[in-house]
């Protein structure tokens, strides 16, 4: 199979590879170089009838199919996506700006790990039954719910669209998913392997285009029960706001404001080295990323003085090279949002400790988005760069006495997805995680990821839970049968 079809996006509808209606494109930017790599289909709601209409005559077929034949398709797409390791993980990085050793070492792999854990995932997934003292006994089915919209964002491109597509089909259902328009490639490709693999025609269909115009009408679709969707907190408001009047099943992953709680008796450099990873992985443009640390009065300038150290060493560069260990921002668009940001944060009295600035690289680069890491010190928990989610290579350092008031620090936001924790001692470690607001917690680790756990966020950061059981339960409608004896 040639993935070479970069410049050519289609919509993948019916097991076909169709233009948009809309006879729009978006313009598709490498965000690294600036160079225009393509054009995005801009599609609408006549792309969106269609995709439900493919789906709805592919639906009983797919839903009758044995539990072992769809394993062996998901897992035959989860083998694909490794051959093309190469291939995709370009494509990623193009259309991101993430370093390519990136893509290699985490965004593909994980799209394959993603499939192969929801194909074999079914094969083990099984139903409740109550017996009710010896005079009726009820059992659970687990049906899947017939046509489900899934959307994603642009940070892990592949990463989370397949996070969400694999169990959605493994549990039977047929899906319409619109990956982000800011970072398309991955996903046409997708549709290639789906294509290779054999999945039936209609069973997955993929609409490109705006959140606006495709994304909504996703939403609005009647035919469509259910939506997962990954993203910013107030395009998730949105899409409850249209979808709850509807009755849709809904999963919402969204923003966060996460904080990183450093106690004086943590294991030192195993702290360093991770808190620089959760601080500016992915040019910092992971939900799960750190964006707030909070350090023990104690060790406060002794943080503050190696922390900036090391993070003025990162090299921010060209994603191709192998020695980058930043790459490009993802968008002129967020580019901006973030140096605004850096800005707000300088007139509310934040110190800059280092970044704070636009990168320029020379040849290939030179009109590329990049940014210096950035650590700020000397902002209180209320302003705005400690409440507003930046989602770039930005973080503040506050300080601590007490325990509660590390967890006062921690839980002042409207957000509530990722918590990272550093202390030796287990008891310490145990109070603050029960108390932190927060759907996960990391203790002396930071994204440690086992598909069978729970993931999601609390307050803002969204409602529902995906990985495990809990996706294959969101993507299947509970129906109870109950028979007396
Ligand atoms: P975004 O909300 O702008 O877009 C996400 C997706 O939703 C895109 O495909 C977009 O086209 C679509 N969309 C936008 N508006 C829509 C609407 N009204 N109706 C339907 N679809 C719509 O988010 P983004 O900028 O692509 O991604 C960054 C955000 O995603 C950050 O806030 C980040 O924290 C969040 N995120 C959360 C998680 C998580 O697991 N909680 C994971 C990754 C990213």
């Amino acid at each position: 199979m040639n993935l070479s079809v970069y410049n050519d996006i289609r919509n993948f509808i019916g097991g076909s590879f169709q233009p948009t209606r809309s006879g729009n494109y978006i313009d598709n930017i490498n965000p690294a170089t600036g160079e225009l790599t393509g054009k995005v289909p801009d599609s609408n709601e006549k792309d969106v009838a269609e995709a439900v209409a493919a789906a709805q005559k592919a639906f009983p077929q797919w839903a009758a199919t044995p539990v072992e034949k769809r394993f062996r398709l998901l897992n035959h797409i989860a083998g694909l996506i490794d051959e093309h390791l190469d291939e995709l993980a370009v494509a990623e990085t193009t259309d991101n700006g993430k370093p390519l050793w990136l893509s290699k070492k985490m965004d593909i792999p994980r799209a394959a790990a993603n499939f192969r854990f929801f194909a074999t995932g079914i094969m083990h997934f099984a139903s409740e039954s109550h017996n009710t003292e010896d005079k009726f006994i009820n059992y659970t089915l687990r049906q899947p719910i017939g046509i489900v919209g899934c959307i994603s964002p642009w940070n892990l491109p592949l990463y989370l669209f397949t996070w969400k597509i694999a169990p959605a089909l493994a549990a039977g259902n047929c899906v319409i998913a619109k990956p982000s328009e800011v970072t398309p490639l991955t996903a046409y490709l997708l549709s290639h392997i789906c294509k290779e693999a054999g999945l039936p025609d209609g069973v997955l269909n993929i609409i490109h285009g705006a959140g606006n115009i495709a994304g909504e009408a996703i939403v609005k679709h009647p035919a469509i029960r259910a939506i997962s969707f990954t993203g910013s907190t107030r395009a998730g408001e949105r899409i409850a706001s249209l979808a709850a009047p509807k009755f849709k099943k809904l999963s919402l992953e969204l923003g966060g404001k996460n904080p990183s709680v450093i106690f004086s008796d943590c294991d030192w450099e195993k702290m360093m080295q991770t808190t620089i990873q959760s601080s500016f992985r992915n040019q910092g443009e992971i939900c799960l990323c750190s964006s707030r640390i909070l350090i023990e009065e104690s060790i406060y300038e002794k943080f503050k003085k190696e922390f900036t150290e090391r993070t003025k060493q990162l090299k921010v560069g060209d994603p191709m090279e192998e020695s980058s260990q930043q790459g490009a921002i993802v968008s002129k668009v967020h580019f901006d949002k973030i140096i605004r940001c850096i800005d707000t944060a300088r007139q509310e009295g934040g110190k800059i400790l280092c970044g704070g600035n636009p990168v320029k690289l020379a040849a290939r680069c030179a009109n590329g988005h990049f940014i210096e890491p950035t650590v700020v010190e000397g902002l209180g928990p209320d302003c705005q760069t400690n409440q507003e989610e930046i989602f770039g290579p930005v973080v503040t350092l506050q300080p601590f006495k007490t325990e509660e008031e590390a967890l006062h620090l921690a839980n002042a936001t409207r957000y509530g997805l990722a918590a990272t924790i550093w202390t030796q001692d287990v008891s310490k470690a145990n109070r603050v995680a029960i108390k932190v607001e927060s759907g996960i917690v990391w203790v002396n680790c930071w994204l440690l990821r086992d598909l069978r756990t729970p993931f999601g966020g609390v307050k803002n950061s969204g409602i529902g839970r995906e990985g495990g059981w809990e996706a294959l339960r969101f993507f299947t409608e509970a129906k109870n049968v109950c028979i007396q004896i």
